[in-house]
């Protein structure tokens, strides 16, 4: 019999998080103060992260070691499994082999729990027992309300309205792991009640919630901010999931030729490709080929420029140098809620920006029929930000079958799409289209960038 899964025990999860930022041939460009807009330092950020956080987020250590109560969480579903897809490579009649790592196997059902329980650890050990975040289509609200769970912590989310009215059962999976989900804009703060004031029945956007999760934890001493991508530590939190393949792979005497995952903030497939951008770096395997598929709705990385940026709308949060539609960008009505944000991990952008990796954008409906395709050869429905790798996975697949080259492909499936079946349903109604996001946008939104 072929092996399909490969499990480590629980005794190989890492013992450290990977720091990429020890290992980059060029160091990142400075981040700036949002007024000032002089390089950051730690205590500006004091009042929203603790600062074992703000220390992660600026380190150049290569290893940050994982504290015992977080490995002790990870057991709950980490290591997560490799698979080889069999059935699919069959299916596509490709010599290449397709092996994927499955991050839904978490509570909430994505790679996002790594960094939640993480950061809820950390705001725990320094005494904050009440953090506030944002979330689109709620699965980094649900993870962190995961989070809160484990460690007692409250946990306030702003949700975007419409999701909130639109997408109710991530909304319920909060409050059963207890977290208080209010719809934003709300009447909670500032920057809400000055937007009702204007527009009552306003649907909301990730960056207004960002806004309104910021100002709540900026004014109250026992509150402190969280965010699930982008960042630097966020990013490093994830790298578990890169190690544990790179174990896995080892042991099978196998080395991926190409690495594809979605990017959304940049965070999953990060996790993934920095433990592997090392080996590009230092020249053991200077031709692995790391594949970062996007929306062609939301083309961050292949369609927008990279210059300095703020990473909400209002313009509350430092600049960070990225690929950007701008930060005042309205996302399109596009079903892959979690890969609809303006900007994108500086720390992707440097690597794209200095050659080593690259980025593809796909359309809606191929990445539905990939999921499908997927679903009934692999078993597992995906989420819909994931389909965009599988898409790209099967069109390099074909390409070998085409070639004849047996390349050895690595795919990250960030999580499961099981609280996602309305785009499904969407998808077979006929209701799905595609959508390119139009230059003349990304010209106007330009125009808004900051000067720095
Ligand atoms: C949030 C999310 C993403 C996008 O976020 P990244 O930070 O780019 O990983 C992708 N897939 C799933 C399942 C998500 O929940």
């Amino acid at each position: 019999m072929e092996q399909v899964k490969y499990i480590l025990e629980e005794k190989e999860i890492p013992q450290y998080w990977y720091n990429i930022l020890a290992d980059l041939p060029e160091p990142m460009p400075s981040v700036l103060h949002p007024v000032t807009k002089e390089p950051i330092k730690p205590e500006d950020l004091a009042p929203l992260f603790p600062m074992e956080l703000i220390k992660q987020e600026m380190s150049t250590e290569r290893y940050i070691e994982i504290p015992d109560e977080v490995r002790q969480i990870y057991r709950l579903w980490r290591p997560t499994t490799v698979f080889r897809a069999r059935v699919l490579e069959k299916a596509l009649k490709t010599p290449a082999k397709i092996f994927y790592k499955y991050e839904g196997s978490s509570a909430p059902g994505s790679h996002k729990a790594n960094t939640a329980v993480a950061q809820a650890y950390y705001n725990k050990k320094e005494g904050i027992n009440r953090i506030t975040t944002e979330t689109g289509a709620g699965q980094w609200g649900s993870a962190l309300a995961f989070a809160g769970a484990c460690f007692n912590i409250e946990i306030k989310i702003y949700m975007v309205r419409i999701s909130y009215d639109q997408k109710p059962y991530r909304r319920v999976m909060m409050q059963v792991w207890g977290a208080d989900c209010i719809p934003s804009p709300s009447n909670h703060t500032n920057s809400g009640r000055e937007i009702l004031a204007k527009d009552f029945n306003c649907p909301g956007s990730l960056g207004l919630a960002i806004s309104e999760a910021v100002e709540e934890a900026a004014s109250r001493d026992d509150t402190h901010y969280s965010l699930g991508s982008v960042l630097n530590h966020v990013l490093l939190h994830q790298t578990v999931i890169g190690q544990e393949a790179k174990i896995v792979l080892e042991k099978i005497g196998e080395y991926p030729d190409i690495l594809i995952g979605c990017v959304g903030g940049g965070s999953n497939f990060a996790g993934m490709f920095l433990p592997f951008v090392k080996d590009k770096i230092d020249g053991s395997h200077p031709n692995i080929q790391i594949i970062c598929t996007e929306p062609s709705s939301c083309p961050t990385l292949t369609k927008g420029p990279y210059c300095y940026d703020f990473g909400d709308e209002a313009g509350l949060t430092p600049l960070m140098k990225m690929f950007t539609l701008g930060h005042g960008f309205i996302p399109p009505p596009v079903h892959a809620g979690g890969l609809r944000y303006h900007g994108m991990a500086p720390i992707i952008c440097h690597l794209l920006n200095l050659g080593l990796i690259e980025a593809r954008a796909v359309h809606q409906l191929g990445t539905f029929q990939a999921g499908v395709d997927f679903a009934r050869s692999e078993g597992i429905i995906s989420a819909p930000e994931a389909n965009h790798a599988i898409r790209v996975t099967i069109d390099e697949a074909i390409k070998c079958r085409e070639s004849g080259e047996a390349k050895t492909i690595l795919l990250t499936l960030s999580g499961h799409g099981l609280v996602d079946m309305a785009a499904y349903q969407a998808y077979f109604d006929g209701k799905l289209h595609n959508y390119d996001y139009p230059k003349e946008k990304i010209e106007q939104a330009l125009k808004d960038l900051p000067k720095v």
